[in-house]
């Protein structure tokens, strides 16, 4: 297309990057707050699943690497037309699977400083503002969980983190307890560590064990009721068996029916024993502590050693945030963190974020969760929490209305357990053309062994007449299964 010398300069123009503070710079960032906009405001009516094919979207993106780049505004242009094809509607308002949030306005203007300014916030000599802000969150959110206001925090990438980080905690603190310093030497001959947790915990606690070496398979399991929640006479029971270090993972919210451990006689079960650490895997439950009237289903949460939680779901701040708190700090730390090492700058009480969670280098996530709680306040978590949990009951009743239709669980908290028909295909056929309308969207799960429809409302832009919408849809589409109307 062109000669040597025109390529040349092309080359130049494109890859050169911008040059900073020009007027080209400030095009790109403008269009690229255009195609943002453009996206979110079609958030509200577009299919919230994507149409288009595997092979749509690599025809779309899968390019050959160029050997001279390519200019960023149509970089950004393209990546822009071509991506949102196969972007899920998660950011609105009726995406009801997993338990997965949107971002407020607020969040998601905090994250766009976030990346403009950058920083590397594993270290308060890399952003002494974000240690600031962190330390600050950190306080807020001790402060709405209820929890110790001297248990540390890490903002991790999210609960699976977590609860990584808050049981490498608990096995330093029980072996050490054992007079072995696990990070020195490591877990080979080292007195047995036992994991007891309940037969409905999230998955991330099998890998969290898995990768501390502990083994997902070696997990032993106490059983649960027809909600999901530990027995309390089992974990006695489990307990009696186990001699030595013991770490136990309760949990708050179940991700199937939102259901919590009865954690005020667990932590009465496990302080009886010595050796023992008590985590709570809060990823969502843990944000019911905002609202008085929930409250009471997290009582005694605040008597254990350490928690995980999530800010990406239920605070609605852009992936990925989540949250770590132990009760010891010194224990958090030495977990996590080498100490002594070279790179460790800080003087006085100037803090160190990478003390606190797996990683090293980070993103600063606290600018986010700040902005969020900031403009929330107290207040506005709390309405955020029980509006979903509002909407989340109206939907489980219109559903229930329905002949064939039952509900699985209680509704508790922001999940809904929905069954069709009284065979696992009707349920089945109901979330998949459920899936293909693209009114709303939402997943299948397995409720002790039958085939489910699970409802998470998780979502601050959700509204009533987006909750009604979603119920009109879901029973046209129930309606229309054939088994369903008695053929
Ligand atoms: C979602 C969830 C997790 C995992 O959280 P991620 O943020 O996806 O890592 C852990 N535990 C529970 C109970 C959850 O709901």
């Amino acid at each position: 297309m062109s000669d040597g010398d025109g390529r040349k300069k092309e080359r130049a123009d494109a890859s050169a990057a911008l040059p900073r503070g020009t007027d080209r710079e400030a095009d790109l960032l403008h269009r690229t707050t255009e195609l943002a906009l453009d996206f979110l405001r079609s958030l509200p009516d577009r299919p919230v699943f994507p149409t288009a094919t595997l092979t749509e979207l690599r025809e779309g993106l899968a390019r050959p690497l160029s050997e001279d780049g390519v200019e960023p505004v149509q970089v950004i242009e393209e990546l822009a037309r071509e991506a949102d094809k196969g972007t899920v509607g998660i950011a609105g308002p009726r995406f009801f699977g997993f338990v997965i949030g949107g971002s407020l306005p607020v969040a998601l203007a905090a994250d766009w400083l976030t990346s403009t300014w950058d920083q590397n916030a594993g270290l308060y000599v890399a952003g002494p503002s974000h240690a600031v802000v962190e330390e600050t969150a950190a306080s807020w959110l001790l402060e709405l969980f209820g929890l110790p206001e001297t248990a540390s925090v890490g903002l991790t990438t999210g609960a699976q983190m977590a609860n990584f980080a808050g049981l490498a905690a608990g096995r330093r603190a029980v072996l050490l307890r054992e007079g072995w310093d696990v990070e020195r030497d490591g877990l080979q001959g080292a007195p047995e560590v036992t994991v007891v947790a309940g037969a409905e915990a999230h998955v991330t606690i099998e890998i969290a064990a898995q990768m501390l070496g502990l083994g997902a398979q070696r997990i032993r399991r106490v059983a649960a009721d027809d909600q999901g929640r530990m027995r309390p006479e089992a974990l006695r029971e489990v307990l009696a068996t186990i001699g030595g270090p013991t770490i136990v993972c309760a949990q708050a919210g179940n991700v199937n029916t939102g259901a919590f451990d009865p954690l005020d006689q667990i932590t009465d079960i496990v302080m009886e024993r010595d050796g023992r650490w008590l985590h709570v895997d809060g990823a969502f439950g843990l944000w019911a502590a905002a609202s008085p009237r929930l409250r009471h289903l997290l009582a005694g949460v605040e008597r254990a050693d350490s928690w995980s939680c999530d800010s990406h779901k239920w605070l609605n701040v852009p992936y990925d945030s989540g949250i770590v708190i132990v009760r010891d700090p010194s224990i958090h730390r030495a977990a996590m963190m080498l100490q002594a090492s070279y790179l460790m700058q800080t003087k006085g009480d100037e803090r160190d974020a990478a003390e606190y969670v797996p990683e090293f280098s980070r993103r600063a996530r606290g600018f986010t969760v700040y902005a969020a709680l900031r403009s929330l306040g107290r207040q506005g978590v709390r309405e955020l929490i029980e509006r979903c949990c509002m909407i989340a009951r109206r939907m489980a009743e219109r559903l229930a209305e329905e002949p064939g239709v039952s509900i699985l669980n209680e509704v508790v908290l922001n999940q809904v357990l929905v069954r069709f028909g009284d065979d696992d295909d009707v349920t089945r056929k109901t979330v998949a053309a459920v899936q293909a309308d693209g009114t709303l969207w939402l997943s299948g799960t397995t409720w002790h062994g039958m085939a489910a429809m699970r409802i998470s409302v998780s979502n601050w832009s959700t509204t009533e007449w987006d909750a009604d919408r979603s119920v009109d849809a879901i029973l046209s589409c129930y309606r229309r299964v054939p088994a369903a109307d008695g053929a």
